[in-house]
Formats: C-alpha cells, structure tokens, sequence
C-alpha cells in the first residue's frame, strides 16, 4: 500500500538517475494499466525526454519533452523498479520483486532508455494505473485537481488541517484523513501511526476532538510522513544489488500490523479493528473513545 512517503521514494531516487533520459521503447504486458490503447502509447513515448518528476499526494508525475504527462498510481501493490549494469534501485510495494529478475509475473509496463537503462512497473493486484495525458487533458484532470493539500508543504499549518478536517465535522476522523480531497496523501498505514501518536481514536468524530489532541495530531502527520521519506529517500536502502534486502517501510511502526504485540508506550496489547471499511490498529488503552456534546 504505497503512501505518501513511499511515492516521494520513488521520486527522491529516480529524479536522479532518470532526469534527462531518452525513452527508446516501451513494452506494454498489461494494455489496462494506460488510459490509451498500446499503439498510441508506444508512438507518443517513443524518443520523448523526460524533464522532471514530480509528485502530487500519492501521484508520481513525470513531464515529458514532447509537452505530454505521465502520471503513475501505485495503489495497492505498484512499485517502480530502475535496472542499468551497475545499480538496481526499487520503491513502492514492497515484495520479492524488488530481487527477482525483470521482468516478472508482476511487470506490466518496461520502459526502454535510449543508453540501455530500464524502468519496471510492476503491479501484483493490477489496480495501479498509468495515464498519459497532453497538457489541456493534464490541467482539466479531475482527479489532480481535486486532491486536497500537501501535508509537507510550507502552507500545510494546524490552522489548515482544521479547516480541512472540519469539512467533515460528523465523519469520523479516520475516514476524514483517509480522503484525498481533504488531505492529499495519507493512506490506512500513516493514518493509523498519526493517529496512535496523537492518542485519537479513528472513531472519534471531528467534531469532538479537542484543541491539543488536533495540534498534536498535526505534528504527529508531519512528524511521521518526514522520518518515514528520510528512512527510504535520503538512506540508500532502497538501493539494492543481487544480495540487497527489501526495503523495510513498516519497521517504525507502533501499531501498523502489531496485533498482539505490546504499545511501545502504555505496554497493552495492540488490537485490530475496522474502521471505515479499513482493518484498524490501535492501542485501546492509549486512543480512547471521546464523546461530546
Ligand atoms: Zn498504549
């Protein structure tokens, strides 16, 4: 379930090493994952330069010489893999793909570079999705343009999380931050370690939650979306040769699939529940529920 953080990875270590690279092919083994059929993506892909990669919520945004975008969603199981004679570098998903020898059963789209390099998408589930769009079908593109802020922008302060939040003053927190027109980014993993560090249960509705529990739910967003960019983008972890291990994106968490296992802070069991149509890990002892009139 790659997020925020796992996306901005991806951007972090291929802006690097991909900027300015000349597409030569691509090979399409899933025509489903693009908005357009194989014939048109090959022609417009084809000797297009790649300028820069950005990235907007969970979106990875790649501009293209040829005034053309290309805009990758990850969602369940994506990850994009790079591969030249000397490094390998995977983010995303992690699985044992990021070790396995590309293309696999799992790659959908390759990307041929001109000097030899390659890049892999690769998607288990095949929810993930790659559109191509020119520059009026990119700008009246309704998914982008509706996506709410960016949680690590200069602008993103207690007084816009609360604002945004309180679109939806009877919903419960959990579903709030988990919707992308409200805050762009989050996904069930961060939203739960924000919400346990804050000491919020994700049942609670926005409209009960207190002054001090929101200005540190707040840091706690900001706090956790930082630690887990700088454990995969600025370490070289993700950087991986034949005996490279996976990356590790679920090692800080608190609650994130520690059923059963201690609160690092109160020492209670972890328990599992369902919120929002999504399984659920709190502390229960640490995120009680709050009622107010
Ligand atoms: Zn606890």
């Amino acid at each position: 379930m790659p997020e925020l953080p796992e996306v901005e990875t991806i951007r972090l270590g291929l802006n690097k090493i991909v900027t300015g690279k000349v597409i030569k092919r691509v090979i399409i083994y899933w025509p489903k994952t693009f908005n357009y059929p194989t014939k048109y993506i090959q022609e417009k892909l084809s000797k297009s330069r790649l300028l820069s990669l950005n990235r907007r919520g969970k979106l990875l945004i790649i501009e293209l010489s040829n005034k053309y975008y290309l805009l990758i969603h990850l969602k369940m199981t994506g990850q994009i893999i790079y591969k030249d004679q000397k490094i390998r570098f995977g983010a995303g998903h992690p699985n044992d793909s990021f070790m396995s020898k590309m293309p696999d059963k799992t790659t959908r789209v390759e990307i041929l570079f001109e000097d030899g390099s390659r890049i892999y998408f690769n998607d288990q589930r095949k929810f993930g999705w790659i559109k191509l769009l020119n520059r009026t079908e990119y700008a009246n593109f309704s998914f982008l343009n509706n996506l709410g802020p960016e949680p690590l922008s200069k602008e993103f302060n207690l007084e816009q999380l609360k604002g945004r939040i309180n679109i939806r003053p009877n919903s419960m927190i959990k579903a709030v931050l988990l919707d992308q027109k409200i805050i762009a980014g989050l996904g069930n993993i961060y939203v739960d370690e924000s919400l346990w560090m804050a000491k919020i249960h994700p049942k609670t509705l926005v409209k009960n939650i207190s002054k001090s529990k929101l200005k540190k739910l707040y840091e706690s967003i900001v706090s956790i979306l930082n630690f887990s960019i700088m454990q995969g983008g600025a370490s070289d972890r993700n950087y991986l040769d034949v005996n490279g291990q996976k990356g590790s994106f679920t090692k800080f968490a608190q609650v994130y699939k520690r059923k059963d296992q201690p609160c690092t802070r109160c020492g209670h069991k972890i328990i599992k529940i369902r919120v929002a149509g999504r399984g659920t890990h709190i502390c229960p002892d640490c995120q009680k529920l709050i009622f107010r009139a």
